[in-house]
């Protein structure tokens, strides 16, 4: 068994799906389970119709709605006939009804709750699974979707729920499994689940990649691949550095780092399902399906270029932590984590000195609960707009000097916090956020000005 991923702009119309369903013809034999995202800029658009509703502007919301809606039917419409075609514009058109009821809604009420954010979100997954499982039947394959609420079981967390594995696991064998048996192809969707009760939820931006993994996970598959728009794990952004290199294989570790600190491509919990059962996950260009992707396992791959990869990430929070008190008094640490924890906000990077406590956070929206808190014991200072940079690779640990390396090449850049885990692989440091650009790629140059043809390959 394997689990295919098909992110967004992998099934953002009739030609990426059909791409796409290639691939799968060409694994048919390895009873491949499918898990997509919604069609490339869905989720934003279905997002901006709550907003515009609930800020009291109807009509714009009827105008994205509107263009959503064509764009799903216009690709059914290249995709199927008959039967199959009825259904589908039966189902979207549905989809819009319920959606037109919600932009009603939201409109009187002037307010969008995470609730319904997830509700509308939804519809985006609901319909390019619906629209890819009849284009696999149209095809002659025995595609058979699957509703991921009945079996994707969460908390009450809307907008960021968290999955209950001990739940869905069974449930998502108890579904599947006969599926399989019978040679059919599930197609499931990725981002949604449920609560206990049957209220939609959504798992977080990009949570398809966490979603094909827990499926893989469940179902104890062999591989796990996650099919997007780019050859694999990249040296960099390529957003930012115009030339990258795909890395032809990497470990857990090493690309577990780089999807938390900003690198899209993968969302930053994908891996941990995959690691717990040693899964090896694969990250294939659905744009160019006959090239090999990037390859993750739990395997430590020798190389002789010291890095493997840069990853970055903007609008991060620095915040500074002065103790009044008695230098390095107990408790002190776990005064400021108890703050940070009530909230549940998440600390990315934490640097110490005997006075001081610097960590960094993405999101702010408990900040003031939490600086309140924390300025009954402590000083504190906060800086905005900061963005954080991640230099990654398992040789960090073993070859001397690269610290000297990273920062003589970005000597007039005022670097903030810097710290280098337990683990060894990744030196992680903040600047300003209007540099983040020019560092990355000073850095991309000093790296792989030409980097060993064994494990990196031009794109
Ligand atoms: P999908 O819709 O398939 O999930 P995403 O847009 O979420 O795709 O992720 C793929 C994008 O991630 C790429 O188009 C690329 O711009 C971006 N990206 C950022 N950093 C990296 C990296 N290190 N390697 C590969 N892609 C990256
Ligand atoms: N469609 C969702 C999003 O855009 C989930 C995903 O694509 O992974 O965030
Ligand atoms: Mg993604």
């Amino acid at each position: 068994m394997i689990v295919m991923k098909y992110g967004g702009t992998s099934v953002q119309d009739d030609v990426a799906i059909l791409r796409s369903i290639e691939a799968i013809s060409r694994q048919r034999d390895l009873q491949p389970v499918i898990v997509l995202s919604a069609m490339a800029g869905a989720t934003n658009g279905l997002l901006k119709i709550g907003d515009l509703a609930h800020q009291g502007d109807a009509e714009g919301a009827k105008a994205v709605s509107a263009k959503l809606r064509d764009h799903h039917i216009a690709v059914a419409r290249r995709l199927l006939t008959g039967e199959r075609l009825s259904k589908a514009e039966v189902f979207v058109n549905d989809c819009f009804c319920h959606i037109s009821n919600i932009i009603q809604g939201l409109f009187l009420l002037g307010e969008c709750s995470p609730r319904t954010k997830d509700a509308i979100a939804s519809f985006g997954e609901r319909m390019s699974s619906f629209i890819f499982a009849e284009t696999l039947k149209e095809r002659g394959f025995p595609g058979a979707l699957v509703d991921s609420r009945e079996v994707v079981k969460t908390d009450k967390n809307f907008t960021q729920a968290v999955v209950n594995q001990d739940v869905s696991f069974p449930l998502i064998r108890e579904r599947l499994n006969p599926l399989l048996a019978a040679g059919q192809i599930p197609v499931m969707q990725g981002f949604i689940g449920s609560t206990a009760d049957g209220v939609t939820t959504t798992i977080g931006r990009g949570g398809s990649d966490f979603s094909a993994s827990l499926v893989g996970a469940a179902l104890g598959v062999e591989d796990i691949q996650i099919w997007t728009d780019v050859p694999g794990i990249l040296t960099a952004d390529p957003r930012i550095v115009p030339k990258v290199f795909k890395i032809k294989a990497i470990s857990f570790a090493e690309a577990s780092e780089l999807a938390y600190f900003g690198a899209k491509v993968l969302h930053p919990s994908t891996l941990l399902p995959a690691v717990e059962r040693n899964i090896p996950v694969h990250v294939c260009n659905s744009m160019a399906i006959d090239q090999e992707g990037t390859f993750i396992s739990a395997e430590r791959i020798p190389s002789s270029t010291p890095i493997k990869s840069i990853a970055c990430k903007k609008g991060i929070t620095i915040v500074n932590i002065y103790s009044t008190r008695m230098l390095l008094a107990h408790g002190f640490l776990s005064r400021i984590f108890e703050a940070f924890e009530k909230y549940r906000t998440v600390v990315d990077v934490v640097s110490t000195s005997e006075v001081n406590v610097s960590l960094t956070i993405d999101s702010t929206g408990k900040l003031d609960a939490i600086l309140a808190e924390l300025k009954a014991f402590a000083d504190v200072e906060v800086e905005t707009d900061a963005a954080v940079i991640c230099v990654v690779g398992d040789n960090l640990r073993s070859t001397p000097g690269i610290a000297g390396k990273i920062f003589g090449a970005i000597d007039n850049v005022n670097v903030r916090m810097i710290s280098q885990g337990a683990s060894r692989i990744n030196v992680t440091f903040l600047v300003r956020g209007a540099r983040m650009e020019e560092v990355v790629r000073r850095l991309h140059d000093e790296f792989f000005a030409s980097p060993d043809p064994e494990l990196f390959e031009p794109c």
